[in-house]
């Protein structure tokens, strides 16, 4: 199975939010990250056919996917950034609604309704109206909807927003452990919803591809550029003004940890780090995604 965006491009009048998007997807799990406005949402939306490219185009397994219309989105799970969710039906209402809209056969209907439910844990409040549910519930809701069915591409945007850490980790686990033979492509600025369990991240930055490849390897571009300092309190504006410092701990007394970011050690009493992928992403956009 082959996903393949040729030349996308987009804007919203002068503003370029996508250009020139070509990228092969193949099963396994994708990133698409990127701070606010760097086109993530653009590009899911156009996958999805919610939107129209002004240009390029799109093939699966080489057949034109205008060609293949409701044949193509047939294939396709999506959870938009803000899903739209009937506030009056319960949750279990909703699924089944879903699911008749995606043609699952009616026999197999009540069982894969409840395993989704089960999955995303909302098994104890299938019962609840949609307009009692929390941020965090909904969005969990939404991920159950986009994977009803089976499909073979999943097209995620922020799934893990407004989740509690524990939630980001069980949504984490459900997204690989349903990724299997599938095109998985998941929008998030936060680094560490896929750094274990993305095959390639892209690197999204105003509406361009600056960088494409597997976590471990961004990751190993920080080699011999991740510093631990120890230092007193009044020194941090001297760093901060000098390095990009990615945090700061209380350590003890009036002095702090800091984790710098330099090409060369910024002080004799610098300690080398092992870099995370989240340095990379500082050392690319300077802070993490709001
Ligand atoms: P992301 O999902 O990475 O936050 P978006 O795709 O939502 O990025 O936005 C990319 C750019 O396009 C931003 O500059 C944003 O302001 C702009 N944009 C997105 N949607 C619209 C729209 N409907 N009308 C005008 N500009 C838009
Ligand atoms: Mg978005």
């Amino acid at each position: 199975m082959e996903l393949k965006l040729e030349h996308i491009s987009k804007s919203y009048g002068k503003n370029k939010a996508l250009s020139d998007f070509s990228m092969t997807f193949t099963p396994g799990i994708y990133a698409l990250l990127g701070p606010n406005g760097s086109g993530k949402s653009t590009l899911m939306n156009i996958i999805t056919d919610n939107l129209k490219a002004d240009a390029g185009d799109i093939f699966f397994d080489g057949e034109n996917v205008k060609k293949m219309g409701v044949r193509f989105r047939e294939k396709i799970g999506f959870m938009p950034q803000y899903p739209g969710l009937y506030p009056n039906f319960t949750a279990r209402e909703f699924l089944f609604y879903m699911a008749t809209l995606k043609d699952i056969p009616k026999k197999q209907m009540k069982d894969v309704v409840e395993e989704v439910l089960s999955a995303v844990e909302l098994s104890d409040v299938a019962r609840q109206k949609i307009s009692s549910f929390s941020g965090g519930m909904k969005q969990r809701l939404a991920l159950a909807q986009a994977t009803l069915g089976d499909p073979e591409i999943i097209i995620l945007d922020e799934p893990t927003a407004g989740l509690d850490p524990k939630q980001r980790i069980s949504v984490r686990n459900y997204i690989s452990s349903i990724a299997l033979k599938k095109i998985v492509i998941i929008a998030t600025h936060v680094v560490s919803d896929i750094e274990f369990i993305a095959k390639d991240a892209i690197i999204l930055k105003k509406g361009v591809v600056i960088d494409d490849a597997s976590p471990a390897v961004l990751t190993k571009k920080m080699e011999h550029k991740v510093w631990s300092l120890h230092c007193r309190d009044s020194e941090v504006p001297f760093y901060e003004s000098r390095y990009r410092v990615t945090s700061i701990s209380k350590a003890e007394n009036d002095f702090v940890n800091l984790r710098v970011l330099s090409e060369t050690k910024p002080t004799e009493v610098a300690e080398i780090l092992s870099p995370t992928l989240e340095d990379y992403y500082l050392s690319v956009f300077g802070k993490l995604g709001i």
